[in-house]
């Protein structure tokens, strides 16, 4: 990374490798023998009908609502071995078809098959009838053909056994995309490291887009997660960060459970501290690497008002702890309940909170909001979360800091000029400036003129029936607008300028 460059000079390079240039018990019984059951989505029956009798007869009958399909849920037995680099995995993958159509062939993403030997799968069958499954590995695909096809209802679950090789996350290059699965000499990264199952839909079947150069790719169905991760022949004691907290841990093994989940995320260093608080019951934690303790403060300190100032503006969230991780990488990434920081803002660092450290915390924090909470299809329409996280940024330095206001509509937005259709796919930029002039900086631009045009109040009550109405979904822009009382008619005649329809 040109680091010596100063100024605006370091500001270009900088954002370039930002985003994803594109963001116990040791006698425990193996996870597989015990498989989570199902969860429940609606409310007892017992509330609809209630046992006692009224005195008078005011009969009303209250229809429960139909039965909603239980969410996919794994459960995953990891061991690492530190010294070799691998991850042995036991997986159970249950779920319900997402789709009254039967289904003859589920497709379930292998996104460390992307890497050379790093996925080499060794069993996978039908866990109720023991019987081998026939599979296909294409890219980051894993295709299984079923002989007799699911039909609606009937629920199926997979036994996985596979080994994962690590890669070695390479230092940064100007010629490929920042990685963040895999190790480096002081940190481990587990990010979409097992097997999961994609959005289905009747039409298209399952939602799988190719890797992209830069942005996102991946769409992401809530599930719930139980993960049992074991750290075997490392020399030195580890700290694992998570996508939310133990409910068992002993030295070297935690277990977690958590419900209603986009991902689970996970990463291990020898060398972390940790700055860490609770707030209204959500433990907030900052992992950093040694000598950076200003920092691992500083943004532990922002994390944790920005999760107050967005769950004020935008709604409560449903998570019980949000992890901050210095990255030993150059890039910033966000997962569910967890999200990572390049190094490179820790180093340029300089106390005050003109800077990437303080912008980008604050930025990855909302993707708690636009991201995992409302999801979007991060391909088709990076736009849902990046505009939104990057105004975020904005309304955060209104709140607390607001006399960097203007110098961050400058530094952040305006001194690129940006231009560009604001809701095209990740794969119809040309090039990751395009990309992010048009979805981060423009997007911003966007919110702005549209908070303008409604008025503070209705803007923000529009933000929080977006949020409310589609929390645990996968949203479009539809969505968005209808969250508004916005046509998309409205929407073009007023701001078609960003959405490439100039009127
Ligand atoms: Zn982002």
């Amino acid at each position: 990374m040109r680091l010596a460059k100063t100024g605006i000079g370091w500001l270009v390079v900088f954002f370039i490798g930002m985003f994803g240039v594109g963001c116990a018990n040791p006698t425990v019984v193996p996870l597989y023998e015990s498989p989570t059951p199902e969860r429940i989505t609606q409310s007892p029956l017992v509330e609809a009908f209630p046992t006692a009798v009224p005195s008078t007869p005011t009969l009303e009958v209250i229809q429960p609502e139909p039965l909603q399909p239980a969410l996919p849920s794994y459960s995953i037995d990891a061991v690492y071995d530190a010294a070799q680099k691998k991850v042995n995995v036991t997986q159970l993958i249950t779920f319900t078809p997402p789709s009254t159509k039967p289904i003859h062939e589920i497709t379930l993403i292998a996104e460390p098959n992307r890497y050379t030997n790093g996925f080499v799968l060794s069993r996978l069958e039908n866990q109720a009838t023991g019987q081998e499954l026939d599979w296909e590995l294409q890219g980051n695909r894993l295709k299984i053909g079923l002989a007799d096809p699911l039909t609606d209802q009937q629920s199926l679950t997979i036994l996985a056994e596979y080994t994962l090789q690590l890669p070695e996350i390479p230092p940064p290059s100007d010629t490929s995309k920042p990685q963040i699965f895999g190790y480096t000499q002081r940190q481990t990264n587990l990010v979409d490291w097992y097997l999961w199952l994609p959005p289905y839909e009747d039409e298209a079947g399952w939602v799988i887009h190719p890797p992209s150069f830069f942005g996102e790719y991946t769409v992401y169905p809530m599930a719930d997660f139980e993960v049992h991760f074991e750290v075997i022949n490392s020399p030195r004691q580890v700290i694992v960060a998570a996508t939310s907290s133990p409910v068992e841990q002993t030295q070297n093994e935690w277990k977690y459970r958590l419900d209603s989940a986009r991902n689970f995320a996970l990463s291990v260093s020898a060398d972390f501290q940790v700055a860490e608080t609770e707030v209204e019951g959500v433990k907030i934690s900052s992992y950093y690497f040694p000598l950076y303790k200003r920092q691992g403060e500083a943004v532990l300190q922002h994390t944790v008002q920005a999760y107050q100032l967005y769950s004020e503006l935008f709604g409560e969230l449903p998570r019980s702890s949000i992890s901050a991780v210095q990255a030993d990488f150059m890039d910033g990434m966000e997962f569910d309940g967890l999200f990572f920081l390049s190094k490179g803002f820790y180093d340029l660092y300089d106390g005050t909170d003109r800077g990437y450290l303080t912008l980008i915390t604050v930025h990855e924090t909302a993707h708690q909001w636009w991201y995992t909470v409302v999801a979007n299809d991060q391909a088709q329409h990076p736009w849902l979360d990046e505009a939104l996280c990057t105004y975020a940024e904005r309304l955060y330095y209104e709140r607390f800091l607001s006399e960097s206001v203007e110098w961050w509509w400058y530094y952040r937005v305006n001194f690129y000029q940006p231009t560009g259709v604001i809701d095209l796919s990740v794969y119809d930029y040309k090039g990751y400036l395009a990309y992010r002039d048009a979805v981060y900086l423009r997007g911003a631009l966007f919110l702005e003129e549209l908070r303008k045009e409604l008025g503070d109040e209705p803007f923000f009550a529009g933000l929080k029936n977006y949020y409310t109405e589609n929390m645990g979904k996968i949203a479009v822009p539809q969505d968005f607008f209808g969250a508004f009382d916005l046509t998309e008619q409205v929407v073009l005649e007023k701001w078609g300028s960003y959405f490439g329809r100039e009127q």
